[in-house]
């Protein structure tokens, strides 16, 4: 029997802990509250926002655009939450933690942070028979070290179960990761987790540094500087830090050539670096992505193997803040029966 790549990685009991909301808008959906605001985008905008060329753009532009035109209730997180939760449990994603930026939506959506956060957990609820959910909130670092610090204390004053940690993200080179020490520490303090998107724009490894060494956080988001580190990856591996990794990162695609930049790009070489990392789909709908497609290019764009993606879930596992031993074993019981028996289909 021929061996099928997508049917299998479809397959694959998955879990995503890099994914940001607005990254996940279906173009479609996009068009709708376009058009509910009144078509503040023309058309064209919002082609090329969903156009991915050979040197694709970032997103975060788009993520601007959103919050100053067209998220405008807690009704349109709602049904984004929504949709990306039915999209990504059409890929046999079973657990995803997704980010979220509150101080966009609080300061430029004018949506109280408590309205907003409803909107987004109902929708988590609501899909909860399908797919098991947690937000994170994630820091904009393009915005002050005080606004991270303030909406940190919207988290805690308004404490709820499913928001279950803190991130960074937005361009790490306008924002290093030491302007939000104290965000972090009182995040920390609060018993809350900690990501942090690190060595994302061919940025130094001085800032995974300081995200480690400063930030303590519980897991890296990219990371793929690390490797220009030997004291730091050996600091990684003692901490046990697992690398959330994305194969449809832009950068390496803007900045490699076509036929170099699978050859050249980090994620090839972070797990023969003793690394723990596993793919994830970071904005599906701008980088064309499913979570399918994520785990399928680690295999044609970055050689690994089978085994390699059996220990990728097991990664995942691990990495979830999920605290729940016995739910995290099923899950570690469900991926291997799952790899035995496409095994022994294949043989
Ligand atoms: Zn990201």
């Amino acid at each position: 029997m021929d061996f099928d790549l997508e049917q299998f990685c479809h397959g694959i009991p998955k879990i995503e802990l890099h994914c940001h909301l607005y990254g996940t808008i279906r173009k479609n959906t996009f068009i709708d509250l376009n058009k509910a605001a009144g078509s503040p985008l023309n058309k064209q905008e919002i082609e090329e926002f969903y156009f991915r060329g050979e040197k694709p753009i970032g997103v975060l532009r788009i993520f601007r655009a959103l919050d100053q035109y067209l998220i405008r209730s807690p009704n349109d997180l709602y049904r984004i939450t929504s949709e990306y939760l039915e999209f990504a449990h059409l890929h046999n994603v079973h657990y995803t933690e997704f980010f979220w930026n509150p101080t966009g939506t609080v300061k430029v959506s004018k949506i109280p942070y408590l309205d907003a956060t409803n909107g987004i957990l109902k929708a988590m609820k609501d899909n909860e028979h399908k797919i098991k959910s947690r937000l994170i909130n994630s820091i904009d670092r393009e915005a002050s070290s005080e606004s991270a610090t303030e909406m940190v204390t919207w988290m805690i004053e308004n404490k709820n179960p499913l928001v279950i940690g803190i991130g960074i993200d937005y361009r790490e080179t306008l924002g290093p990761p030491g302007n939000f020490i104290e965000a972090y520490n009182l995040a920390k303090n609060a018993g809350l987790k900690c990501t942090a998107h690190a060595g994302e724009f061919g940025c130094p490894s001085s800032y995974i540094k300081t995200a480690v060494e400063d930030l303590k956080v519980d897991r890296i988001d990219h990371g793929y500087t690390v490797l220009e580190d030997e004291l730091l990856l050996e600091a990684c591996k003692l901490k046990n830090l697992i690398f959330t990794v994305v194969p449809s990162n832009s950068y390496y695609l803007r900045t490699l050539s076509p036929d170099e930049w699978a050859k050249k790009h980090p994620i090839r070489f972070m797990k023969s670096k003793g690394l723990k990392i596993f793919p994830n789909t970071d904005d599906p709908a701008f980088h064309q992505v499913t979570p399918t497609k994520s785990w399928m290019m680690m295999v044609e764009c970055f050689d690994y193997t089978i085994n390699d993606l059996q220990e990728f879930v097991l990664n995942s596992i691990e990495a979830a803040w999920l605290n729940n031993e016995e739910l995290k074993e099923e899950w570690r019981t469900r991926c291997n029966n799952y790899f035995e028996s496409q095994k022994s289909v294949h043989q």
